[in-house]
């Protein structure tokens, strides 16, 4: 069998991260299993759908790297790709089923169905369409038609039970009677999305549905439409539902849920699919950290999880601090210069002083943004206040350390360093312990004090040869 896929958004919002992880499931199983991966556009909410959120939606998924093989921007053998522009089809295939007997015209006015149901209601009756216009004849509907009264059409339901067999559900049964018959195809002849899911997944050759599980009670739907076309239904994927911690659906309350938020924010976008894939999925060698564009055939739909997964944003940030720290330097570098602000003193140094800058710091961050506030200790002249530091300060050692490492900074300064090295660093410590005799806490609180106004803070060894010695030179004057 030829795997084909879809993902299917309405174009009425931005990219949600729900809605990223859908597409990512179906494209990376369109790629496990060599086949293809459609977009197509669910426009025929009239009122909301608007082009630019079809335009943002396309960006977000092309940041993502989750293109597709067909869709309204690429085209392909099976469009229109809109379901807007699919007019025709839908009327062809709603006519197929009026001639089958499998669908019907319905004149019941709004006014005539909501009193059908307030009786239904009050005799604890389902409100299911009673079937009025089911019973008319062909040459009525036609006469009707032609007097231009308003039509919808509506399927007619078969009695009986369904069940299918769900990839993540397992086996599902939807019960008799559960649906009254429904409406396909509105009277200004937009259809209704269980109609139009199915006459385009079938047309489209969709082999594998893999959508949110929200829309499993659509499936009952979805099924009967198959069974009346005679045509075997796609198999089916429910995947979990993304909930917050306080176990609510996932909504704008449980703060960024849009996937162009995370992109403005920074993130990797391999990392914020990571992150998605695992929620919902898991890795056949139970690995966390990995691109999912990298998966290849390990990406299975049979390791879907049952249970809800909770969108937890400090895992995502996690994930993403592991992916920052497997950047290649060069790659890290250009992600750092785009966050760092463009007046800070880091866009002055130079190349191979970025790098092991940068690739110091990136052990300490989860996301880009948070660097600035690391490299900002490479260039302040501020002194704590801290009780720890005070303490240092006061101790009799201290004021000797100052005085020699002054004498060193200004040499060296004299001699045209702009950065004392590693070595000199060692060297000054070797000093202070040897010559000095100054040691265990006394010794390197004592350097730290003086060097850099602070009791806590990174390796010394990594962060002195990175500090501009002008800058040494006013903290040693400054205290
Ligand atoms: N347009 C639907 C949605 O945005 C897609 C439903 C489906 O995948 O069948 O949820």
């Amino acid at each position: 069998m030829t795997v084909r896929v879809r993902f299917a958004p309405s174009p009425t919002g931005y990219l949600h991260i729900g809605g990223a992880r859908t597409a990512m499931y179906n494209y990376l199983f369109a790629k496990a299993m060599g086949g293809k991966y459609i977009l197509r556009i669910e426009d025929t909410d009239l009122d909301r759908s608007e082009r630019k959120y079809e335009q943002a939606q396309i960006e977000d998924l092309k940041w993502l790297g989750i293109t597709h093989d067909e869709g309204p921007d690429v085209g392909g053998e099976y469009g229109p790709y809109r379901q807007s522009e699919r007019a025709h089809i839908y009327k062809s295939w709603t006519q197929k089923l009026i001639d089958k007997g499998c669908a019907y015209h319905c004149f019941c006015t709004e006014a005539e169905l909501t009193a059908k149901k307030e009786i239904q209601e009050s005799q604890n009756l389902a409100p299911h369409y009673d079937g009025t216009c089911r019973k008319l004849a062909k040459t009525e509907v036609e006469k009707r038609l032609a007097e231009g009264h308003e039509a919808v059409i509506r399927f007619h339901v078969p009695n009986k039970a369904y069940s299918f067999h769900d990839h993540v559900r397992s086996d599902v049964t939807f019960p008799e009677g559960m649906v009254g018959d429904f409406v396909i195809m509105r009277a200004n002849g937009v259809p209704v999305y269980n109609f139009a899911v199915v006459v385009d997944d079938a047309s489209m050759k969709i082999s594998h549905v893999i959508r949110a599980e929200e829309h499993l009670p659509n499936t009952l739907r979805q099924l009967m439409l198959y069974e009346a076309y005679e045509i075997t239904p796609p198999e089916f994927a429910h995947v979990s539902l993304l909930i917050g911690e306080d176990r609510q659906k996932l909504s704008k309350r449980h703060g960024a849920t849009s996937v162009a938020l995370y992109k403005e924010m920074n993130y990797l976008p391999k990392a914020l699919l990571n992150y998605l894939c695992l929620l919902g999925w898991s890795h056949p060698t139970e690995e966390d950290v990995f691109d999912p564009h990298t998966l290849g055939t390990l990406f299975n739909i049979d390791r879907f999880t049952k249970s809800p997964a909770i969108y937890d944003i400090n895992k995502l940030n996690h994930i993403n601090g592991q992916h920052i720290r497997l950047l290649p330097s060069e790659e890290l570098l250009s992600h750092v210069e785009k966050v760092i602000p463009g007046n800070h003193a880091f866009h002055k140094m130079n190349h191979d002083w970025k790098i092991t800058c940068v690739s110091f710091f990136k052990e300490k961050i989860n996301q880009f943004n948070e660097i600035t506030a690391h490299i900002d200790i490479l260039f302040t002249t501020e002194v704590s206040t801290e009780a720890e530091y005070l303490e240092a300060k006061s101790w009799e050692t201290t004021p000797k350390i100052r005085e020699y490492l002054a004498g060193e900074i200004a040499t060296a300064k004299a001699a045209g360093k702009k950065f004392v090295s590693l070595e000199d660093y060692d060297n000054w410590s070797n000093h202070v312990k040897g010559e000095l005799k100054i040691k265990g806490k006394q010794l390197f609180m004592g350097i730290r004090s003086v060097l850099t106004h602070q009791a806590h803070g990174p390796d010394l060894k990594v962060i002195i040869p990175l500090t501009p010695i002008e800058i040494l030179e006013k903290r040693i004057q400054l205290q």
